[in-house]
């Protein structure tokens, strides 16, 4: 709501970080009229969650609309009295801003977990079942550090469906049911009118594949494979295009399952047959 008042004046705007959110909103803004500046540290967008490749697709598609990006951006400080009117940057230089929004990512604050003696690590550390160190105490969402069978270690997933599917797997344990969070892990991004969707960690992977193309298909479904198994993938859509896919993606890999990867990368074949396939 602060940032939705704030935008109803400005012209032009900085924002501070090029992850999800930080391209969200620029998406948003620009889709407002508003002149966007991200200002990014590193050298490309999106570093933490998507491969270069990908990300440089998606930069073009930002700079299709006009927002422009800087990476390896030398920034100094802000600028203003009582209001942010310029960033100012390491050389010197100055860009007249109406409002910094800054998008860095979080920090869990685990002082209060650490102090009742639970032990944590970037999060509180808990068993596939949602426990912490010390028995009958859980933790679920963005603070807990949980251990992920399927990629044996421990990870903080930031996301409402992570936070919902944590909470059924914990009450079904404080319940007696043994039950383990296995997930792979989704989320979505909507950019302007295109939506991005992610399974898995799809920076870790090691060899891409292609499914389609986003000019002549709509959607395009990059798949990632690690020691030849498929276990992440990006789709980048026009809307929802591609949000059934993703979803029997999602299964295929839940599964184990390796189809034929002339098959997965042909748009003309379905993949509900190729699960069909997987299932007999
Ligand atoms: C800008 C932004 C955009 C996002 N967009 C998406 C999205 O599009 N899709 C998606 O899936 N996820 C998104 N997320 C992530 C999503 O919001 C979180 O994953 C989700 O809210 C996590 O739920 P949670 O219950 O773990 O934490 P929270 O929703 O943060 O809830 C934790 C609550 O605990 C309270 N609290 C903290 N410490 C204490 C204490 N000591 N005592 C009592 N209460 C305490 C906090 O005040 C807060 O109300 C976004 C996050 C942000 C910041």
């Amino acid at each position: 709501m602060a940032i939705k008042r704030q935008l109803q004046d400005a012209s032009t705007i900085a924002i501070i970080g090029a992850g999800f959110i930080g391209m969200e909103v620029a998406a948003s803004a620009r889709s407002l009229g508003i002149a966007t500046h991200v200002m990014e540290t590193g050298p490309r967008i999106m570093s933490r969650s998507l491969p270069a490749f990908l990300a440089d697709k998606i930069t073009e598609l930002h700079t299709s609309q006009d927002n422009r990006i800087h990476c390896n951006a030398g920034l100094k400080g802000f600028n203003g009295k009582d209001q942010v009117t310029a960033v100012e940057f390491q050389d010197g230089s100055e860009l007249k801003v109406d409002a910094v929004i800054v998008g860095i990512g979080v920090t869990p604050n685990t002082q209060l977990a650490e102090t009742a003696g639970l032990a944590c690590d970037n999060g509180i550390l808990t068993d596939a079942r949602g426990q912490t160190s010390v028995p009958d105490v859980y933790a679920i969402g963005d603070c807990a550090a949980s251990y992920l069978p399927r990629y044996a270690r421990q990870q903080r997933l930031e996301s409402y469906q992570n936070a919902n599917l944590q909470a059924e797997n914990v009450v079904a344990n404080i319940l007696g049911t043994h039950s383990e969070y296995n997930p792979v892990p989704w989320l979505w991004s909507d950019q302007y009118h295109w939506q991005i969707q992610t399974l898995g960690f799809p920076a870790e992977a090691e060899q891409w594949l292609q499914r389609g193309t986003l000019e002549s298909d709509r959607k395009e479904i990059h798949l990632g494979f690690t020691g030849g198994k498929l276990n992440t993938v990006v789709s980048i859509a026009e809307g929802t295009a591609a949000a059934a896919d993703v979803k029997v993606l999602q299964r295929l890999i839940e599964m184990d399952a390796q189809p034929d990867t002339d098959q997965l990368c042909n748009p003309d074949i379905k993949l509900k047959a190729l699960l069909k396939q997987t299932k007999n």
